[in-house]
């Protein structure tokens, strides 16, 4: 049994009753699940697109990185993620950003996430649920979230928004 940590967000349509669907359908292929505040974050990257929703799900897995990938990839699939523009809009987007303390680097999968330890609404849900979580490199959340700006960061609901 692994830890894992999924970063999910989405910019297009009903935002909220995606994700909620995400963590639905994430139930499916991850047990104890538990999940952060919801956040909203300006776009990145390519900045005239709508807002974007944000939140970290933390479950516990037996199935391999790949496999994981697989299932997190048919999910956004299923829910009509259209694979165009990087950093461009859409419907959801789901990262693992974490697995057990492996480190991964393989063609269609990097774990740690790269950008991980840049991105503040990465940061910030993930320490809601495991500020004091030492990654691979032997950093701790809590003390990367205060090395990186949160501007365009703001915390709309607590950890029940997925209820
Ligand atoms: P993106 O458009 O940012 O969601 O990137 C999707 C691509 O990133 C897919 O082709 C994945 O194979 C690849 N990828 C690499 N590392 C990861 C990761 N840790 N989680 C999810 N996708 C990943």
């Amino acid at each position: 049994m692994t830890n894992v940590f999924l970063g999910i967000g989405g910019n297009l349509g009903d935002r909220r009753a995606i994700m909620r669907e995400a963590v639905d359908r994430l139930r499916d292929v991850l047990d104890e699940i538990r999940v952060s505040s919801l956040y909203e974050s300006e776009a990145w990257g390519v900045t005239d697109q709508p807002a974007f929703l944000n939140a970290v799900v933390r479950g516990t897995t037996e199935r391999q990185p790949l496999e994981l990938l697989d299932r997190i990839q048919a999910i956004e699939d299923a829910m009509g993620r259209v694979r165009t523009l990087r950093w461009g809009p859409r419907v959801i987007d789901i990262d693992i950003l974490l697995y057990g303390q492996d480190i991964v680097d393989h063609e269609r999968l990097q774990i740690p996430h790269p950008y991980l330890s840049q991105r503040s609404f990465v940061l910030r849900p993930l320490a809601d649920l495991a500020a004091g979580l030492t990654l691979p490199d032997g950093s701790l959340v809590g003390e990367l979230l205060t090395t990186v700006p949160q501007d365009g960061l703001r915390r709309v609901e607590d950890q029940r928004w997925a209820e």
